[in-house]
């Protein structure tokens, strides 16, 4: 009804547009209340070596469970805590709690493993980054060496000058960066070699159909080999497949992440994941092979 009026260009908010508009905002005011309800809870998935099957590494995933609505996506609501601000206080949290129970972690006597954690590029923009992430590494006494940070390509483009800086300092306190869904950005590929970056995740939407898709792999393997030559790490989101597994493995991706090991799960899952993984998970070499 409305819609067909809106062809007559009087209506520029779509009935669409509102329920989204009022949704948002409904979202921030919660949003608000979130940290202190508990609302807010981390997630952990594991990052696999290609090489050996261990679990090197986890990330943390942010999961909102809202009173009412249910589980929201943080792919709905980060960009909502992005522009009002929230993501500033949500970051520090994330932070502090994927640190805090990495070190938990190694205390209990789980092997030591890297915990890479998300920063929006609102966070990167803080001037007292550097400061607040070793502030809380040394309150936590977590070793520099287990956090990566995991950045889009769209940090890379905004003042590239004070950007090389951060990662400077970063890489100069022995703190990991890797490009987080890498190949989907429209950056210059020449930040790789001015930027202190550590590892390339190449974007779900490349592994996918990697099976299927000839032009999928041919991306899949030309980021591997540049990388390589680079002198970078890769690793493989959205992996679900055992012949997905086996043609990263042939082409030499490093690392592997994505449901056909593990969904993100709650930190107590996840040590029963780790142990039943260090028990059961079978070499490498006795998967599928990829065919093709
Ligand atoms: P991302 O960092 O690229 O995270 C990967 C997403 O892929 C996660 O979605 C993960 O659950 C999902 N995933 C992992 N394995 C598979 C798989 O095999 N198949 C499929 N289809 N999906 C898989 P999630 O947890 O919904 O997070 C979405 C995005 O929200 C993240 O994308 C990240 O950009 C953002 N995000 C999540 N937590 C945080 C956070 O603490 N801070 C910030 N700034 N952003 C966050
Ligand atoms: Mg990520
Ligand atoms: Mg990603
Ligand atoms: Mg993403």
């Amino acid at each position: 009804r409305v819609k067909n009026d809106s062809r007559n260009g009087f209506h520029f908010v779509t009935p669409e547009m509102q329920l989204s508009a009022s949704r948002n905002l409904q979202l921030e005011n919660a949003l608000r209340h979130a940290l202190k309800r508990n609302e807010l809870q981390l997630y952990y998935q594991p990052q696999i070596s290609t090489s050996n099957g261990q679990i090197i590494g986890a990330e943390a995933l942010l999961r909102w469970h809202h009173p009412e609505l249910g589980m929201i996506s943080p792919a709905e609501f980060i960009p909502i805590a992005e522009s009002s601000g929230q993501i500033i206080e949500i970051g520090e949290w994330v932070l502090r709690t994927a640190i805090r129970q990495t070190k938990n972690w190694m205390d209990d006597g789980f092997t030591p493993m890297i915990i890479a954690v998300n920063l929006s590029v609102v966070q990167f923009r803080q001037k007292n980054l550097l400061t607040l992430i070793t502030d809380i590494l040394a309150e936590v006494q977590l070793p520099n060496e287990y956090l990566e940070l995991e950045l889009t390509e769209a940090v890379t483009m905004h003042d590239p000058e004070s950007v090389i800086n951060v990662m400077n300092t970063f890489h100069e306190q022995g703190i990991r960066m890797s490009i987080d869904d890498f190949g989907t950005g429209y950056s210059s590929l020449s930040y790789l070699k001015k930027f202190k970056v550590y590892k390339l995740k190449i974007d779900q939407s490349f592994i996918r159909d990697i099976s299927n898709d000839p032009d999928d792999r041919a991306i899949v393997s030309a980021i591997i080999d540049m990388a390589s030559n680079l002198g970078l790490q890769t690793i493989a989101e959205g992996v679900e497949t055992a012949e997905q597994l086996a043609f990263l493995r042939l082409h030499g991706c490093h690392e592997v992440q994505g449901y056909y090991f593990s969904k993100p799960l709650p930190s107590v899952e996840f040590e029963q994941f780790r142990h039943n993984h260090d028990l059961t998970s079978p070499p490498l070499n006795q998967q599928a092979d990829f065919e093709g």
